[in-house]
């Protein structure tokens, strides 16, 4: 798989508007300014890749890219954390958002962008959880790793990974950097293995 050849696909604000459910899917998922959007232009390596979902109108849709294989995909789904929209317009994409998560067949495993700073926030938690109970395989990346010396890199890591050692959905925990580009490869070869099976 060239993640390199990504491209953006189309937006979809409900799951009767996403692409056929046919192929394989990843999807990414995190709290607002986690760096999701960063994580997937460097795992891309095209700086303008994620920048569609940020365009007012769309961080609320599901947005999905191309890769060279056919009917591989990458999913940017709706950063959750947004303190400015109404009680219902949450709601709403919430309920997008499960419908995604609980109906899709061609999704083969989940990415949780965190911030390594402050890693497995409340909403987090609950994505570990429902991976676990869906039995769907999750990917961690600790991101923005550059901002930490490495011993306290490391330490979070081995924090998390404490945290999360009853869920056997979890099966990478990755120290992760846009800014260094730590941690891309590992992850590539993840979602490699994910999306050809
Ligand atoms: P999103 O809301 O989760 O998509 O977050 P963004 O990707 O837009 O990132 C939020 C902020 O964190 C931006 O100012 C980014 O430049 C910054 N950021 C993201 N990833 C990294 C990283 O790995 N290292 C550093 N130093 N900053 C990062």
């Amino acid at each position: 798989i060239s993640f390199n050849s990504a491209r953006f696909l189309v937006s979809a604000p409900r799951l009767q508007d996403c692409p056929p459910d046919t192929g394989t899917e990843v999807a990414f998922a995190g709290r607002s300014n986690a760096g999701k959007s960063s994580a997937l232009n460097a795992i891309t390596a095209n700086s303008k890749l994620a920048r569609t979902s940020k365009t007012p109108g769309r961080t609320r849709l599901i947005n999905f890219f191309s890769l060279n294989r056919e009917h591989a995909r990458l999913v940017d789904l709706p950063g959750y954390g947004y303190a400015k929209v109404s009680r219902d317009i949450k709601d709403d994409w919430q309920k997008h958002l499960e419908d995604y998560l609980n109906d899709r067949q061609c999704l083969r495993g989940l990415v949780l962008v965190m911030d390594i700073r402050h890693p497995l926030t409340d909403f987090d938690q609950m994505m570990v959880e429902w991976c676990e109970y869906n039995q769907l395989p999750l990917m961690i990346l600790a991101t923005k790793a550059d901002k930490l010396k490495f011993g306290q890199a490391k330490n979070s890591i081995l924090d998390i990974g404490r945290r999360l050692e009853e869920y056997s959905c979890v099966q990478h925990l990755i120290m992760f950097s846009a800014t260094s580009k730590r941690g891309v490869d590992d992850c590539r070869a993840a979602l490699t293995n994910w999306l050809e099976s």
